[in-house]
């Protein structure tokens, strides 16, 4: 290797520009933060992530966590790029407000099946008796 200047020190030979690199139009270094979680063949996703949040704030971000957990953090900006594509309006909100509901409807409905269980032990099983708090 030769000085920080030389092109084939910081260069990446053999490798595709990522995505970032590709969309800004320059040349993608060995070091360049994005080019493992947004290589070439992943330029969707990098458009979203960067509609979302620009190549400055995500490069920023990377930086400050460890390496060990990047993958972690690039496939939570991935998905909060795509909620808000699916939902323009609501983006992650609009999931958690559905999760939220479907959440709250299977709660009715164990409270129910646990009252009919409750019921049928009553009963033994066998003879039913009715039951005067929930219809079951
Ligand atoms: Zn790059």
């Amino acid at each position: 290797m030769s000085g920080s200047n030389s092109e084939d020190s910081s260069s990446s030979k053999g490798r595709y520009a990522c995505a970032a690199c590709k969309h800004q139009r320059r040349k993608c270094k060995l070091d360049c933060v994005l080019a493992p979680y947004f290589p070439s063949n992943r330029s969707r996703e990098f458009d979203l992530v960067l509609e979302l949040y620009g190549v400055c704030k995500v490069t920023k971000l990377l930086k400050k966590i460890e390496e060990s957990r990047r993958e972690e953090a690039v496939r939570s900006l991935l998905w909060e790029a795509e909620a808000w594509e699916q939902d323009p309006v609501h983006g992650p909100l609009g999931f958690y407000t559905k999760l939220h509901q479907e959440n709250e409807t299977l709660k009715i409905m164990l409270k129910q099946l646990q009252h009919q269980i409750k019921c049928f032990h009553m009963g033994r099983g066998h003879r039913r008796i009715p039951c005067l708090i929930m219809p079951c």
